[in-house]
């Protein structure tokens, strides 16, 4: 992390630095009024394993894209308005060290710093913009937020039905409500969680009962679908989407 930068030239020039390591795959960064607060390498918890991520802050979205060449090229990049984050520490486990929860309406993660004192930082500064975000706008706090997902290493058994064990062809599945690794006949419903998708997705048995008992959503909301199979040309699951994330 660096400091804030109090000389707005040198605030812009950064911005555009930033921007021309993501080229023309993303987005324009620079707009009146936003600053770069710090940036650095963090360990982003993914589908199947952790994976170094460049982090961006500014102080009103944070930006984040894969390390083609450190310092010179990323790609993939994502954009989160920090108005809608809300962060929570991680207690270290093994490898994982210094994380904390990076929690949105429609994605959330875990991210881990390489030190307890960069983890602090990153935290505090976050907090702080968010903070300033919401004074400024006057909104209250996001409430809800996307379940954090188990990574597939997690589980080798549905953590359902704890009956279903994993293979090639038995696939793991992600509930988007409790963020759990499920077997497909424990997920075989959707359900319209409306901040994550425009389309009903997958949730689990469970959370298709709370969800459907709480009498919210109409029933149109939800499909069945039992004909679910197990097999290896079933590729066109919407789990694929973000394994590469
Ligand atoms: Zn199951
Ligand atoms: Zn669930």
């Amino acid at each position: 992390m660096v400091d804030r930068l109090a000389n707005s030239e040198a605030n812009s020039k950064r911005i555009a630095v930033v921007e021309s390591c993501f080229g023309t795959a993303g987005q324009p960064l620079a707009i009146p009024g936003r600053v770069l607060i710090g940036e650095g390498v963090l360990t982003k918890l993914c589908r199947k394993k952790p994976k170094a991520r460049q982090f961006f802050l500014f102080n009103d979205i944070l930006v984040y894209g894969n390390i083609v060449i450190q310092k010179k090229k990323y790609n993939k990049q994502h954009i989160i308005p920090l108005e809608s984050v809300t962060i929570d520490t991680v207690p270290d486990e093994g490898d994982l060290r210094n994380g904390w929860l990076i929690k949105t309406p429609t994605k959330s993660f875990a991210v881990y710093a390489a030190t307890a004192t960069e983890k602090s930082e990153w935290m505090n500064h976050i907090d702080k913009c968010v903070v300033d975000l919401l004074q400024k706008s006057g909104k209250a706090p996001t409430g809800e937020h996307a379940a954090v997902w188990v990574p597939d290493s997690e589980a080798t058994v549905c953590m359902r039905c704890q009956k279903v064990k994993f293979t090639t062809v038995s696939r793991r599945h992600h509930c988007r409500k409790c963020g759990f690794v499920v077997c497909g006949p424990c997920s075989d419903k959707k359900y319209l969680l409306p901040s994550q998708s425009s389309k009903p997705v997958r949730v689990c048995e469970h959370c298709y009962v709370q969800l459907t008992s709480g009498g919210l959503a109409p029933r149109s909301d939800s499909i069945s679908r039992p004909g679910l199979k197990f097999n290896s040309n079933n590729l066109s699951d919407d789990d694929e989407d973000d394994s590469s994330d």
